[in-house]
């Protein structure tokens, strides 16, 4: 596939006229273009037939507390006359965000404690997350870090306290790992992309760069030839994207990985589960089959963080498992991904899956296959002395 910006995903759906109208602009495939025409109030979105008047002002008191953002790219991947639609959940405030529970903290994985630096978060001994910003093509509803939206304030580090954090990783030799994340990092201007990368790659015991973004997904128009040639320059450099649903996979967002891809920068997929979104072992079968065509390695699925608005689209720990449950064995296991929990209070991931060891002694252990079959597996015979 060449590298090339003129893909245009026109979906089978029946669309309204403002989505057509857009569509049709010469500048739909600029990613400038669809950052300035973003849906950023509920009064912008086309019609929603099944949302009411006083729903819609409720929404509204919903955004002056958690803001919204919706390309038209990603609004056009939705059917927006079912209020389901997977896409449109994902994106689209609801008054169940409102709802405070116990449960459920505003930074769950106490990221602020952990941060010796302004955007800087060191909780691993030999990586560090460097937050570079707080702005997201799309602002999606499940988000991990929505207290830094700031109430739709977008704001980007300066150079210097860029540089503040370049300097504290110098100062830390066992770094070798740096996850430059946000917000979406690659929101940055290109050329604020070049100084940071530059900057980490000169730190000499800096091993790997990984950028953590969602654009692929919901403004997949930011993958452009220059955006590339400055991060093809700072490798190794590898890409974390975030697919939660087969409906986010199109010939323009498969386009955008294989741009990344041609350049060496392996690209992997860290899915959300989320309830009423993707909480079936069929959804994320069928998604992580279609990562598999587009080279995208399912990494990480990912429980849901318990995060201050969010509560009603967590699932339990066992929906899970089940799904884990439900992939090994049917498919290959390049497409199963390490299903993990972050810990509450920063104590960092765990993995989890089914229980296949039905019963254990020193000598035999008895096995459960992905089709409930047992077997024996004799461990390694000690001849006595
Ligand atoms: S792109 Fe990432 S950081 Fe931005 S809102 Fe979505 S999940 Fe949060």
């Amino acid at each position: 596939m060449k590298e090339t910006t003129q893909l245009i995903d026109i979906p089978a759906k029946s669309l309204d006229a403002w989505l057509k109208n857009k569509i049709c602009d010469p500048r739909w495939n600029e990613w400038e273009w669809q950052i300035s025409q973003r849906i950023t109030r509920i009064g912008q979105m086309p019609p929603l037939s099944w949302l009411t008047k006083t729903k819609e002002s409720e929404l509204k008191n919903v955004c002056e507390r958690f803001p919204m953002a919706i390309t038209p790219y990603y609004l056009s991947l939705m059917n927006l006359d079912d209020p389901d639609d997977p896409l449109l959940k994902q994106a689209l405030p609801s008054t169940q965000e409102m709802l405070s529970e116990a449960t459920s903290f505003e930074d769950p994985l106490n990221e602020e404690a952990n941060s010796p630096i302004n955007g800087l978060t060191h909780r691993y001994p030999d990586r560090v997350l460097f937050v570079v910003t707080n702005s997201c093509a799309v602002y999606c509803r499940h988000c991990t870090r929505k207290r830094l939206w700031g109430k739709g304030r977008e704001k980007i580090l300066t150079k210097t306290e860029i540089q503040g954090g370049l300097d504290y990783i110098m100062r830390h030799p066992e770094v070798k790992d740096v996850l430059v994340s946000g917000g979406d990092p690659l929101l940055l201007p290109t050329s604020l992309i070049d100084y940071l990368l530059q900057g980490i790659r000169k730190i000499p015991h800096v091993e790997i760069i990984r950028i953590c973004t969602r654009v692929p997904v919901v403004m997949p128009q930011r993958i452009d030839r220059h955006l590339l040639d400055v991060i093809e320059k700072y490798g190794p450099v590898w890409l974390n994207t975030q697919f939660n649903h087969p409906n986010e996979i199109t010939e323009k967002s498969a386009a955008s990985c294989d741009l990344v891809l041609r350049r060496g920068i392996p690209v992997s997929n860290q899915t959300v589960l989320l309830k009423g979104i993707n909480d079936s072992p069929e959804i994320i079968k069928k998604l992580n089959r279609q990562l598999l065509k587009i080279k995208v390695r399912p990494y990480y699925l990912f429980q849901c963080d318990p995060v201050t608005g969010t509560e009603h689209l967590r699932t339990n720990i066992s929906t899970g498992i089940q799904i884990m449950d439900c992939l090994r064995g049917y498919i290959s296991g390049l497409g199963v991904p390490q299903f993990v929990v972050d810990l509450p209070g920063g104590g960092g991931k765990v993995p989890l899956q089914p229980q296949y060891i039905v019963s254990q002694t020193e000598d035999r252990i008895i096995f459960r296959n992905y089709e409930g079959k047992l077997f024996v597996h004799n461990e390694p015979f000690v001849r006595k002395p």
